[in-house]
This record gives C-alpha cells, structure tokens and sequence, in this order.
C-alpha cells in the first residue's frame, strides 16, 4: 500500500502560528473568550456594514485570527470598515466582545504601520487638537445662532492624554 503524503502543514506547525496571533490578539485584547466562537455566523447576520459590502465579515476576521493568519489580518484595508456599532457584541451567543475584539486588532494594525492614509490624518489631527473636526469662528457664530453655548476648539485633557501614551 502506498505511503499516504501529507500535503497539509504539520499539527506541530498550525499549533506554532495559530498560538502565537492568536495570544498576542487575546493579550492586547484583555481576554480569552474570544476561543469559544463557534463560528455561528450570528455577528456578520447583524452586521450593518456586511450588509452592504459582503467583504467585510466579524465572523470571518476572527475565524482568520484564529488559524493565525496574522498578515492576512493585519495588512487588511477591511477591518477598518467596521464602524464600531457594537450591534454583534450585544448579539454574539457566546459573549464574545466582538467590537473591542476588531479595535484590538486595528490597533495591532496601527502599531505595526498597517493602516489608510485616513486613519494617520486623523489620529494627527487628534493629537494635535484634541479634537477630529477643528472649529473655526465660524462655526461658534452658527452655534451662537442657535443658542448653543461656546465649545473648545482645542481639548487640551485629549491631546495631554495622547502624549502620555506616546
Ligand atoms: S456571533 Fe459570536 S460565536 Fe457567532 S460567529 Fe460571531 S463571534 Fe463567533
Ligand atoms: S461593530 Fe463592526 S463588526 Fe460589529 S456589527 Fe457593527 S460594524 Fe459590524
């Protein structure tokens, strides 16, 4: 009989990438539950952002984190296109912290310079004024105009909290 060849990577190997992504993703994450999807499809279901562009999937980013596709994962322009609403979190059945999940991974994105042009303009527009959107004189007149109070231009507490970290 002959010899069956194996044609897949070995256990030992899958074992090597799957435990290292995944374990920084858990450790930058905060917790392990993340290991107890089942991949039950319930977070893209919901997802307003899958709706529209079938690309995108939570289901699928985690399934990809969990074979240790790291590259895969990182250098991808489609984790950016979550939009934070946390409607998978609040209906995954396993608990599972969806949203943070997917911040936790665009920040491993961002820490190793994977990441649209979009994203730096504004992370820098934040550090530097606190704020995502500067307000000029004249959007103060129109808030004046419809008797709203003053707002800061510049947050100073946000920028102070951004060079703390750096
Ligand atoms: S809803 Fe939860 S358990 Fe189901 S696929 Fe998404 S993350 Fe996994
Ligand atoms: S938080 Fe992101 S992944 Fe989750 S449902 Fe909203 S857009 Fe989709």
């Amino acid at each position: 009989m002959m010899e069956e060849k194996n044609h897949i990577m070995s256990d030992a190997h899958v074992d090597i990438k799957v435990r290292d992504f995944a374990r920084q993703v858990v450790e930058e994450f905060g917790e392990e539950r993340m290991y107890a999807c089942f991949e039950c499809g319930q977070c893209a279901a919901c997802c307003p952002v899958h709706r529209v562009n079938a690309e995108f999937s939570p289901r699928k980013i985690i399934h990809m984190v969990l074979l240790g596709m790291m590259d895969e994962v990182l250098d991808s322009r489609v984790i950016w296109l979550c939009s934070t609403c946390y409607t998978c979190q609040e209906t995954c059945p396993q608990g599972i912290k969806v949203t943070d999940l997917i911040i936790a991974i665009r920040n491993m994105a961002y820490e190793r310079g994977s990441f649209p042009d979009g994203i730096k303009m504004q992370a820098d527009l934040i550090s530097a004024e606190g704020r995502l959107y500067s307000l000029d004189e004249f959007d103060q007149k129109k808030r004046q105009k419809a008797n709203l109070p003053p707002v800061l231009s510049r947050v100073e507490e946000a920028v102070k909290l951004l060079e703390d970290r750096k």
